[in-house]
């Protein structure tokens, strides 16, 4: 096990729950507070940062908080320290507590909390409701001496191109001849200075989602023979890599909207939900938006959902599912805290295989603000 600073752990995060997956214009995202190029020995998950929480990370002996919830989320006209928020930040920053937020894009990202939700409810056979984000896929040729064509697909497949679906290293080989003459200065790896040289070369044609073409084109360069290989890189009309807000999926049996009801408040451990709909009716497929998903109503209903859990549901927006004939559970916000377990779970299983001497640690401060009474 080795020592790690704050950046080893956030790229590590970034890797499972990239930047670019994020859904809201402008969403505050990132390190908020602080710096993370430092020793980070033990990491804090919470849901939101609150005064109880930071002194919790202090307590703790955190050095980084990793929050779903970003503390600074509107642009700030000052810190003053005779307000709360303003308390909050001078305590993180006396303590060199940084802070890292991650928002929408841990909503949507595989295993956030959109998956959490859904793995607390049993969902199976699921999709995404909102398609967000998808990658263009390009189309990368190369010409390489049939000699040298198996390293070449090798390197090319370690670096990620090449995968469809569930398989891996997928490439097309044609053969042909190559021509070139070596001019003055050149250091051919076949052939000779002046000469018109005929190789017998193929062509190797992979697909890769363009986000990794950097990483591919270093492959090609590294484990190709020639100073100047040929290669073309073309863009397809397909995409790849869908992610997207809120999930879509089936209860392993159907169970009335009552019963639903009940299951919700103990899967998600709240004690009460609001409901718009029949109680007698039955239901099993569930669409689901974690935290504020009213502006999605249109979309469960299009997904064909029995019933949309989302919290925060306003009375208008309730009343507009209730016309287009969409049933609501809405257990509240504060039902994102399955992130908590999930993240700190994630990211010590990340670190275990880096070998990254790192404890996360599960926030156990109830941010709810609301009582039930
Ligand atoms: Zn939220």
């Amino acid at each position: 096990m080795k020592s790690v600073n704050g950046q080893e752990i956030i790229q590590l995060f970034e890797s499972w729950s990239p930047k670019h997956l994020a859904c809201m214009e402008n969403d505050p995202i990132g390190l908020a507070i602080g710096t993370l190029n430092k020793p980070v020995n033990k990491v804090l998950v919470t849901l939101d940062v609150n005064d109880a929480v930071a002194d919790e990370a202090i307590a703790q002996g955190c050095e980084l908080i990793i929050a779903h919830h970003p503390p600074i989320f509107r642009r700030l006209a000052n810190i003053r320290t005779d307000n709360p928020a303003g308390q909050l930040y001078e305590k993180l920053i006396k303590h060199d507590i940084a802070v890292y937020a991650a928002h929408t894009n841990l909503d949507v990202a595989e295993g956030g909390v959109n998956d959490l939700l859904a793995d607390a409810l049993l969902l199976e056979n699921r999709s995404i409701l909102e398609e967000t984000y998808a990658e263009d896929v390009l189309k990368l040729s190369v010409f390489v001496p049939t000699a040298d064509a198996d390293v070449l697909r090798e390197a090319l497949a370690k670096a990620g191109a090449g995968r469809l679906g569930s398989y891996e290293a997928c490439s097309y080989t044609s053969s042909g001849e190559g021509r070139f003459r070596a001019l003055e200065g050149a250091n051919p790896h076949v052939g000779s200075i002046g000469e018109l040289h005929v190789e017998e070369e193929v062509k190797v044609e992979v697909v890769l989602p363009a986000s990794i073409k950097n990483r591919v084109l270093k492959a090609l360069l590294n484990a190709h023979p020639y100073e100047e290989p040929a290669y073309d890189i073309i863009r397809l009309e397909q995409q790849t890599n869908r992610m997207g807000l809120g999930r879509v999926g089936y209860l392993p049996k159907e169970m009335l909207l009552q019963d639903f009801a009940e299951f919700v408040k103990k899967q998600l451990d709240v004690p009460t939900v609001r409901v718009v709909g029949d109680l007698q009716s039955t239901v099993r497929k569930i669409a689901l938006v974690g935290g504020d998903g009213n502006k999605y109503i249109y979309t469960a209903k299009r997904a064909g959902a029995d019933v949309f859990l989302t919290g925060d549901m306003y009375f208008h927006t309730a009343q507009d599912a209730q016309a287009i004939g969409l049933q609501i559970v809405d257990p509240g916000h504060h039902v994102e805290k399955v992130m908590i377990a999930g993240v700190a779970k994630k990211m010590a299983t990340l670190c275990e295989t880096k070998k990254y001497r790192v404890e996360f640690v599960q926030s156990t401060i109830h941010t709810e603000p609301f009582l039930f009474v």
